[in-house]
């Protein structure tokens, strides 16, 4: 009886398994048929030689060209000060990482990327065949839902509001990680130190340390490989005047062990937390966390642009008020 039941349901296991087999398959041909058939828009983005559409160069997220990619730019405000982002994306990203709800948000229109609007009155088309920006589903905005149902027809897409965008945003951002990740390997834009690479600044090899080492993109493209933040802060320091705004600097986040654009993160300074040469900048993506460490291991978080060699040493994490003058912060050249 036992054998008999067993039987039943190993072959009705395997009509289950032909039928999912089937539907990923029809699947599969329906979405390849999508995809001839899908219109690309005649639209640059990114766009070349990008006229100055904002005052910021670099998103302070993820560290791309505003300019650039202008035809998605946002910017909103929190406690923290007023951002100008790449995207959407980077919007939600900010967001989750300062814990906070973004006020005031603007967005430029996809087709006049010129005008910014506010977020909650345009219609945004996701999903359609437009090149997304740090995403593989594009997220645009049109001034006036007629417009945006044109171009869904002709490419693709459906019709929503900014919650529903920057939900769908915020859901994106941690499943995206290691695939932009990987794209900023492959575009040269970071690279991973070798066993023979060495600390620019110490000479240890920064291979050894893959949950402290840091990087600085040079603008002609060269990668400088440091053992922990606190030697590429330092080698900053160094080289103000050999630096241009093109230079872009990469941190391992603590604990993850990933690379990220270091102005987009909160550092901790003056814990117990050391790195390969003592006291460190302890990089995380969330404030929330940072602060975590400071509960348990004591210090300060601050901000990039904050970052100097004497607030990574200062055991306090802050510096009394006659050392803050002679600290030199690092400049904002370096984002
Ligand atoms: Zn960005
Ligand atoms: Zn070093």
């Amino acid at each position: 009886m036992q054998k008999k039941r067993r039987a039943t349901q190993s072959s009705q296991k395997a009509r289950m398994r032909v039928v999912t087999c089937l539907i990923f398959t029809l699947l599969l041909s329906a979405t390849s048929l999508y995809a001839l058939d899908v219109k690309v828009p005649d639209i640059m983005h990114p766009m070349k030689n990008p006229k100055m559409y904002s005052k910021t160069m670099r998103c302070p997220d993820c560290g791309m060209m505003v300019n650039m990619w202008a035809r998605t730019r946002h910017s909103f405000s929190n406690h923290e000060g007023t951002f100008e982002t790449c995207s959407i994306r980077c919007l939600a990203d900010i967001s989750a990482k300062a814990g906070e709800q973004p006020e005031n948000a603007m967005v430029a229109l996809y087709t006049e990327p010129e005008k910014m609007v506010p977020a909650n009155e345009v219609f945004y088309v996701v999903g359609s065949s437009a090149k997304g920006t740090m995403t593989m589903k594009s997220k645009i905005a049109f001034a006036d839902q007629v417009s945006a149902e044109k171009f869904v027809a002709q490419y693709g897409g459906t019709v929503q509001g900014f919650s529903a965008t920057l939900k769908m945003a915020s859901m994106e951002v941690d499943k995206m990680r290691a695939k932009i990740q990987n794209n900023r390997l492959k575009k040269g834009k970071i690279s991973k130190p070798t066993h023979s690479s060495s600390c620019a600044l110490c000479g240890m090899p920064p291979a050894n340390y893959p949950a402290n080492r840091s990087q600085l993109t040079t603008a002609d493209g060269k990668h400088l490989h440091f053992c922990s933040s606190k030697c590429l802060v330092n080698y900053i320091d160094g080289h103000k005047s050999s630096m241009t705004p093109k230079a872009t600097s990469w941190v391992t986040v603590y604990p993850d062990g990933d690379y990220e654009y270091a102005k987009g993160l909160y550092f901790v300074v003056g814990s117990s937390v050391m790195g390969p040469m003592g006291p460190e900048a302890v990089p995380f993506r969330k404030k929330s966390a940072a602060e975590a460490l400071v509960a348990k291991q004591g210090g300060k978080v601050i901000r990039w642009s904050e970052l100097s060699p004497a607030a990574i040493l200062s055991s306090s994490g802050s510096l009394c008020p006659r050392n803050r003058s002679k600290a030199n912060t690092l400049p904002n050249l370096f984002f």
